[in-house]
């Protein structure tokens, strides 16, 4: 589902503290897969030799990819939420977070272009094209 779709589907506030929720289960689960990582490390005995410790690096490996990759997930859409949370507020009225989208990067829903059009600024990055509910004002998330 597209960053419009997604958005429109739950109204900008809904989605906001979506995503503040999905990414902290990610920053817990990064948290984890690092103590299993220690945990790991700190099982691990070569004095059996390497084939022994194989399952233990592993698993060792397996737990910090898991840290590694809940990380970056965490922070990808931490910065997301609060780049969109910045410019969510309406210039006209001040009105924060009261939206409606009218369009939006590759939108896949009837009745938005399928076109995969490119937006303002960096042309692989979702943009949505809003409108504030209580003045009319439209800009640019
Ligand atoms: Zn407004």
């Amino acid at each position: 589902m597209s960053l419009a779709n997604d958005i429109g589907k739950r109204g900008f506030q809904r989605w906001y503290e979506r995503q503040l929720i999905e990414s902290h289960v990610y920053l817990v689960t990064c948290v984890l897969g690092i103590l299993a990582f220690l945990a790991c490390v700190e099982a691990l005995d070569f004095r059996h030799g390497l084939l022994r410790a194989i399952p233990m690096l592993f698993s060792a490996f397996v737990s910090g990819a898991i840290a590694w990759f809940s990380l970056m997930r965490y922070s990808s859409l931490m910065v997301r939420a609060w780049r969109l949370a910045a410019a969510a507020t309406c210039a006209s009225c001040k009105t924060y977070g009261r939206l409606r989208v009218v369009g939006g990067s590759r939108q896949t829903a009837p009745g938005y272009d399928a076109s995969g059009a490119v937006g303002p600024g960096d042309p692989e990055a979702d943009w949505v094209r809003v409108q504030c509910k209580r003045c009319g004002n439209e800009w640019t998330l």
